[in-house]
């Protein structure tokens, strides 16, 4: 089953944000979390992807060195536990998932643990390496260079509009 926060932590989001353990890791950094109602519907989401069966979403501030985090398949919202979100205002940054996400859940469902990936780049549903021609140089990319080269083409493609 691919998990996603709720699984992971056990917690809907406000339990997650209110509970001891991540309270405490917010003062260690000397950060804030935000009340749930507190989101950034203002900016870009960032695009959640399958990490090892995971749904996780990666922070896009270069100083976070793509710094993941558990996200809510039901309630599409990120929180950087590095940085807060501080670039968007310590708010809750949006996350967009697949239309097709019950679809690559369930191919991602059939696969051995250490394939079960998914990223936005990946053509269709996404498959393991072998299914890239041999002159592709994306089975070679880690899921964060995925991620990074994903995050550059949007913006490239952003830059293009205007
Ligand atoms: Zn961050």
């Amino acid at each position: 089953m691919t998990r996603d926060a709720t699984v992971v932590t056990r917690r809907t989001p406000a339990q997650w944000a209110a509970s001891e353990h991540i309270q405490r890791v917010a003062e260690m950094r000397g950060i804030h979390i935000p009340p749930v109602d507190e989101t950034a519907d203002d900016v870009e989401p960032i695009p959640a992807f399958i990490n090892r069966g995971k749904w996780i979403a990666m922070c896009p501030e270069p100083m976070c060195f793509g710094q993941a985090e558990d996200v809510w398949r039901d309630w599409a919202y990120f929180l950087c536990m590095l940085c807060g979100n501080t670039a968007v205002g310590n708010r809750w940054r949006p996350v967009v998932f697949p239309a097709n996400m019950d679809e690559i859940e369930a191919e991602i469902d059939l696969r051995p643990a250490d394939d079960q990936n998914w990223h936005p780049t990946e053509p269709g549903l996404g498959g393991p390496t072998v299914y890239y021609a041999s002159d592709d140089p994306t089975p070679f990319m880690t899921i964060e260079q995925r991620n990074r080269a994903f995050l550059a083409a949007q913006e490239a493609d952003d830059a293009s509009q205007d």
